[in-house]
């Protein structure tokens, strides 16, 4: 069988996660479930088991080596670290009554390519909950060599912006859930983070160009202003048991 990502004909492993585990601490229920919801227009709420995966498409190397690497760099050099904290690696900012984390120190190669893993990974799943998003052909297989070769990419090219809430702020994170938006754009929500992917790098925009992890090692993530992480939440969630009451109605 073939590997998905160095097109060997190779021995595949069963079991590879959908995303990292690290990514999904906290959203999962007494079940140890996450909800999910797939759809573009919102209205597939589902669950799925916190270590839910895709069967047969990577290689042992591709699975535990290759991307692995990339997820242990980010869990190890961001996820696990106190970024809503001043300290070595990271600045809380205020920028004209706009809040940011300021990262000083994300290696531009690893942290991009392991962005465009999750990307690439989405593209590539036969899971349900990936369902309504894929890459153009050309553009999946461009980010697969990259990954392959550990190619970064230019700083625009499949460039992406993190949102989150305040720092002072109790907020559920308690979903996942990929949006395409438009052609050019695709929106994750996995826990404490929004992640948008810009598909065409004239559609970024001056400020999303900010945002996006640069060649200096640096990365801004936008603190949304108090009330937008439940007013968000709170769309999707509505628009979610809207359906699931006309569906109950239907049967
Ligand atoms: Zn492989």
């Amino acid at each position: 069988m073939t590997c998905k990502l160095c097109l060997q004909n190779k021995k595949l492993i069963k079991k590879s996660h959908l995303f990292p585990k690290f990514m999904y601490n906290g959203i999962r229920d007494e079940k140890n479930r996450m909800s999910t919801i797939s759809s573009d227009n919102l209205n597939d709420i589902g669950y799925v088991q916190s270590g839910a995966y895709d069967e047969y498409i990577l290689c042992n190397n591709c699975d535990n080596n290759i991307l692995s690497n990339y997820e242990r760099y980010a869990a190890n050099h961001f996820y696990k670290l106190n970024y809503r904290e001043n300290n070595e690696n990271f600045c809380q900012i205020d920028k004209d009554n706009i809040q940011f984390i300021f990262c000083k120190n994300l290696d531009y190669s690893k942290f991009k390519i392991f962005l465009l893993s999750l990307l690439w990974r989405v593209s590539i799943s036969s899971h349900y909950l990936f369902k309504d998003f894929k890459l153009p052909l050309d553009d999946e297989e461009k980010i697969r060599k990259a990954i392959l070769k550990g190619d970064p990419l230019e700083e625009l090219e499949f460039s992406c912006s993190l949102s989150t809430h305040q720092n002072d702020e109790k907020v559920l994170t308690d979903f996942i859930l990929i949006k395409p938006t438009t052609q050019k754009k695709v929106i994750f929500y996995i826990n404490d983070f929004i992640y948008t992917f810009y598909l065409d790098s004239n559609e970024v925009g001056n400020y999303e160009q900010l945002q996006s992890i640069k060649r200096s090692n640096e990365m801004l993530i936008l603190k949304l202003p108090h009330g937008f992480w439940e007013k968000i939440r709170g769309t999707i969630v509505e628009t979610v048991v809207a359906q699931g009451m006309r569906n109950s109605k239907k049967s």
